[in-house]
């Protein structure tokens, strides 16, 4: 936050945003959707809730742990909440899955494959990832048309995941993890492979990635990372 600040000297919004954040404290919680500790502190609200939900009703589980992602744009760099919001809740919709707890995640993915051309290294690029809870028979039916819908790119190899959730609520929390990284593509020498095989390592964002972020939160706002898809925060709540 400090190296925020030194960059908002002269951008009166950014200045507006990082005096928010540092004025943030136990006594008095400034609710800035960039905010690391009123994330955390949303993040540990959420397990919370969704802990008691699932316990609550058990009838609509199992439940399965869902990963999408939406083809990004080679190269772009503009970071869209909502319209990823809009984009994501239509896509599962169209895939048939009509209940879920789900996050908005963000990475600012990198391709640091040395080795390769720079014409076989993908652009680097914004990314907003889908995470979260599902039914697990709609799950199960609707993979293969998400994947159908999502074919894997050289920027995206695996645009939809889905694993068991096993009451792990470590998997709730990830889905509203405050904190955001650059993920960096690189080959990694592996023991019994000829070849380095493809593999990512998580690096802090720069300051140049930051601040486009830091504004696109607050255009979010607090629960515009969140996406409660049939269900309301009241009924969960
Ligand atoms: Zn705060």
């Amino acid at each position: 936050m400090k190296r925020l600040r030194k960059h908002a000297a002269g951008d009166p919004e950014l200045l507006r945003i990082a005096t928010a954040l540092s004025r943030c404290n136990r006594r008095h919680r400034c609710l800035h959707p960039a905010c690391p500790q009123c994330g955390r502190a949303l993040q540990r609200l959420l397990v919370r809730i969704i802990a008691r939900f699932l316990k609550a009703h058990a009838n609509l589980g199992p439940w399965r742990v869902l990963s999408v992602i939406l083809p990004v744009r080679p190269g772009g760099t503009e970071i869209e909440f909502a319209e990823a919001w809009d984009r994501y809740a239509a896509l599962l919709r169209q895939a048939g899955l009509t209940r879920g707890v789900f996050g908005l995640d963000f990475s600012f993915n990198e391709d640091d494959r040395r080795a390769l051309a720079d014409a076989d290294r993908f652009e680097p690029h914004a990314c907003v990832h889908l995470y979260g809870l599902a039914p697990a028979a709609e799950v199960k039916a609707a993979v293969p048309q998400l994947k159908q819908l999502l074919p894997t790119t050289d920027a995206v190899r695996r645009p939809v995941r889905s694993t068991p959730f096993d009451g792990d609520l470590a998997a709730v929390a990830y889905s509203f993890k405050p904190d955001f990284v650059r993920r960096q593509t690189i080959l990694k020498d592996k023991v019994g492979r000829a070849n380095p095989v493809r593999n990512t390592r998580d690096r802090p964002l720069t300051v140049e990635q930051q601040i486009p972020l830091v504004q696109a939160l607050e255009g979010a706002g607090l629960n515009g990372r969140i996406m409660l898809l049939g269900l309301s925060m009241e009924a969960i709540a």
